[in-house]
């Protein structure tokens, strides 16, 4: 076939255009061929809420999916990169938490301490 972007010869399976890289295929992605024989519903994509919460497990997993699927499989890949995102967002809030009362317990030990020292002398 040819690539309805440039013009150029491609092949017939192929989603992306070799010559200008853009989206070439017409009736969606071909998933049997890439998953060689297997049955899992590789060609469907779907936006499983499993995929929002493997990314959320495995946020580097969830963000490597977004990226490889994002245009075969647009809404896996916003399942995987809405889970990553959530799993971040909570990962920064916990460790901010954290920081805060590490901080929060540093100042309450100087001032403690100087409370200490000013009675001293
Ligand atoms: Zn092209």
């Amino acid at each position: 076939m040819y690539c309805i972007h440039c013009g150029k010869e491609i092949a017939d399976d192929s989603n992306f255009c070799p010559h200008c890289g853009k989206y070439v295929a017409t009736n969606g992605p071909v998933g049997t061929q890439q998953m060689s024989g297997n049955v899992y519903r590789s060609s469907v994509d779907d936006d499983n809420i499993g995929w929002g919460v493997l990314g959320f497990f495995f946020p580097i997993v969830g963000l490597i999916l977004f990226l490889v699927w994002n245009r075969d499989y647009p809404k896996r890949a916003r399942m995987c990169g809405k889970g990553a995102l959530i799993a971040v967002i909570v990962y920064v809030a916990f460790i901010l938490a954290i920081v805060l009362i590490a901080i929060f317990f540093v100042t309450l030990g100087i001032i403690a301490s100087g409370g200490m020292m000013s009675v001293c002398v």
